[in-house]
């Protein structure tokens, strides 16, 4: 499964931020998802869930965002977003298109819970 590495990477991301931050947990991720990415939102939501078993992120949400497709036309300037996989520009009907966002992942946010003040 294609999405499996994907959480895999982004628990390094997690890891490496908890540390960075003295995290005892991670508690949500807000994660971008490009609908041009080649990942399936509900995939990645059911990767993470099998992967943060024992991890430090083992209570945590994974919320995706899906991220719509921006493109900028070669031909006339235009930027805009496309909903379907027609390509070609809404201004002058070029399909010389340069494509801007949509294709990526790309973590928005990540809530941690630090330590408390206790001594352990
Ligand atoms: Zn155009």
């Amino acid at each position: 499964m294609h999405e499996m590495s994907l959480i895999a990477g982004l628990f390094e991301i997690l890891e490496e931020k908890a540390r960075e931050h003295k995290a005892r947990s991670v508690t949500a991720v807000r994660l971008r998802v490009g609908t041009l990415s080649g990942a399936v939102p509900e995939l990645l939501e059911t990767a993470f869930d099998m992967y943060k078993k024992g991890t430090l992120a083992e209570k945590a949400a994974l919320v995706t965002i899906a991220v719509p497709v921006k493109v900028r036309c070669r031909a006339c300037g235009s930027e805009f977003e496309v909903d379907d996989y027609v390509f070609h520009c809404q201004f002058c009907g070029a399909a010389d298109l340069e494509i801007l966002s949509g294709t990526d992942l790309l973590v928005e946010s990540i809530e941690l819970e630090t330590e408390d003040e206790t001594p352990a």
